[in-house]
């Protein structure tokens, strides 16, 4: 199914085409349509930002370069911004203080987690006052509280629901209840199915991990509510023009593109520009900046110039074109530039491989 048939998708930007899936052919109403557009913040069309943690606004415990001044100025504008994680074992109030201590003002409102949105995936399937067996940290059964569920912890207390998300603490005892209660037929439901956590001596069991204990144990299958499921950015668009920004492809970017909305990739996290080059169509965002400035830039543009194999893509000063051995890029222009129209050049052509000095030309973005 298209893209475009399977959701509803918020307007893009009205300058947009910067580092898009669909570059545009050159014509005059385009250039003139840029033209005017150019001084147009890329948030300027958005109603509501929603933002990763995790690589985009913060690094743990560190800042992560602008991203406060940019939040502020995006709030000055009038936009609002929801804080998107999934991270479930935290209550918003503590992902707030945490964001505080970043230097983000963040309110608990303001902060929408994969277990709020798993919470009221049991409500909408179960109804409110339904017995849940909750699986995870604190965070867990507080969004059950706060949806109106009843949380319990053993299967003997005949849940109609499992609501499964990250704790420190989870172990056997508390996955073998899920197994029972989601053997006994109970809904089951997965905050998020992140594999592993980021953590100083290496990647740590993620929520996903533990739900793959229960899946094992049971062959079932369960609803999920994080990122790149819809449910969790549903929520928090709220139907508005959301724009859904992240350092990670297969979650941010994924879970936009499942929502039927915009998103910027930014350099600051995980995924680096190589995964952007290569990245699979239904990860492929909307835009790419450096960090989080980016959304009080003009939204870039990238324009193909020529035909056949005479073509170009053009971002700037950057222009890229086909070579005998793949894309290379001409001399000048901004790494970002030139990563904007190696991407919109990648993923028209589809077939083409990208030279090794392109993707030097670009590394200066991974190394910020
Ligand atoms: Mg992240």
């Amino acid at each position: 199914m298209s893209r475009r048939a399977r959701a509803p998708r918020a307007p893009p930007p009205a300058s947009s085409t910067s580092g898009g899936p669909r570059p545009r052919p050159t014509t005059t109403r385009a250039r003139a349509r840029t033209a005017t557009a150019v001084a147009d913040a890329l948030v300027a069309s958005v109603e509501v930002l929603l933002l990763d943690l995790d690589g985009t606004v913060y690094a743990g415990d560190r800042p992560v370069r602008g991203a406060a001044e940019a939040v502020a100025a995006c709030r000055e504008r009038g936009v609002a911004v929801r804080f998107v994680t999934n991270n479930a074992s935290l209550p918003p109030e503590d992902v707030a203080a945490h964001l505080g201590r970043t230097g983000v003002r963040a309110s608990a409102e303001e902060v929408r987690t994969s277990s709020q949105a798993g919470a009221s995936l049991v409500v909408d399937r179960c109804g409110a006052g339904a017995r849940v067996l909750v699986v995870g940290g604190p965070g867990v059964a507080l969004a059950c509280r706060a949806a109106g569920l009843v949380p319990v912890t053993s299967a003997d207390d005949e849940p109609v629901a499992v609501l499964q998300g990250f704790g420190p603490d989870v172990g056997w005892a508390a996955l073998t209840e899920a197994a029972y209660a989601v053997r006994a037929g109970a809904l089951w439901v997965a905050t998020n199915v992140d594999t592993v956590l980021a953590r100083e001596r290496g990647p740590a069991l993620g929520n996903g991990s533990l739900v793959a204990a229960v899946r094992t144990a049971t062959g079932a299958e369960p609803l999920v509510a994080g990122k790149p499921e819809r449910p969790l950015l549903d929520a928090a668009a709220d139907g508005r023009r959301a724009l859904v920004v992240g350092d990670r492809l297969d979650t941010d970017v994924a879970g936009a593109r499942a929502a039927g909305l915009s998103s910027l990739w930014v350099a600051t996290g995980v995924d680096a520009t190589a995964a952007v080059l290569d990245a699979p169509p239904h990860q492929r965002p909307d835009h790419l900046g450096a960090d989080l400035g980016a959304l009080l830039a003009p939204a870039a543009t990238v324009v193909r110039e020529g035909e056949g194999p005479q073509r170009s893509w053009r971002c700037g000063d950057a222009q890229v074109r086909r070579g005998p051995d793949g894309l290379v890029a001409e001399d000048g222009g901004q790494p970002l530039d030139v990563l904007r129209a190696a991407c919109a050049a990648r993923w028209e052509l589809e077939d083409v491989a990208v030279t090794d000095d392109l993707r030097r030309r670009v590394s200066p973005l991974d190394a910020r």
